[in-house]
């Protein structure tokens, strides 16, 4: 299973950042829903812009021993 925390993705507007491991509980997502899996009508918390809004966070991550 890839791991959830590589897979947040940020709001290019106000910067809002959707964490999967957290959800957006207070919209109804649950923990660790994949952003690609948000409804299609989900937009963001902050400042209500639309999915296609958002980019990915691409964090380099070294090895974990
Ligand atoms: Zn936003």
């Amino acid at each position: 299973m890839p791991e959830l925390r590589k897979q947040r993705w940020k709001c290019i507007l106000c910067h809002y950042m959707y964490d999967p491991v957290m959800g957006d509980i207070e919209h109804g997502v649950k923990a660790r829903v994949p952003f690609h899996e948000l409804l299609h009508h989900w937009e963001c918390p902050k400042c209500k812009s639309r999915k296609n809004l958002f980019r990915q966070v691409i964090e380099e991550e070294s090895a974990s021993l």
